[in-house]
């Protein structure tokens, strides 16, 4: 299950090498390269699915695992003062590697990143709307 051509599956199974933070049979957790803070880090599958679209429910469930557990390691090692979890699917959505991976962003007072967005203003009807198209 991997893609010759990606960057991400030669670094889950070690072709490439990162800076590791964690590893079992199927995640790798390494380092971002282009962090957004001190500790920025990304889990990646070592099975390539393109996005969240393709990960399997197996996978899906355990990432998220995953996740709690390096948030309360890393929170408690490096101080940190909140942490986000990011994950992007398409480009449209900031996706640049398109090889699944979720990210791990320790947050600090005045770190000066911002991950937002600016509110829209819908009406109730146009809320309404949108809930029908989603559920119906
Ligand atoms: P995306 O924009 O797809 O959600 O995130 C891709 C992330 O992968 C970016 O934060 C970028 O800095 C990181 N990245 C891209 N190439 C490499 C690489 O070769 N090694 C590591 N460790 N991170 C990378
Ligand atoms: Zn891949």
């Amino acid at each position: 299950m991997r893609d010759k051509e990606c960057i991400f599956c030669k670094i889950a199974n070690g072709d490439i090498p990162s800076k590791e933070l964690y590893e079992d049979d199927e995640f790798k957790v390494i380092l971002d390269l282009g962090p957004a803070t001190r500790g920025h880090a990304l889990i990646l599958p070592k099975n390539h699915y393109a996005n969240l679209y393709e990960l399997p429910d197996g996978e899906a469930s355990k990432v998220m695992l995953l996740a709690k557990k390096m948030a309360g390691q890393m929170t408690k090692k490096l101080g940190c003062d909140g942490f986000n979890l990011v994950q992007n699917n398409g480009r449209a959505a900031g996706q640049t590697v398109f090889h699944f991976h979720l990210h791990l962003i320790p947050r600090y007072k005045d770190d000066g990143q911002t991950l937002g967005w600016k509110p829209l203003e819908p009406t109730q009807e146009e809320l309404e709307e949108i809930k029908k198209i989603i559920t119906e």
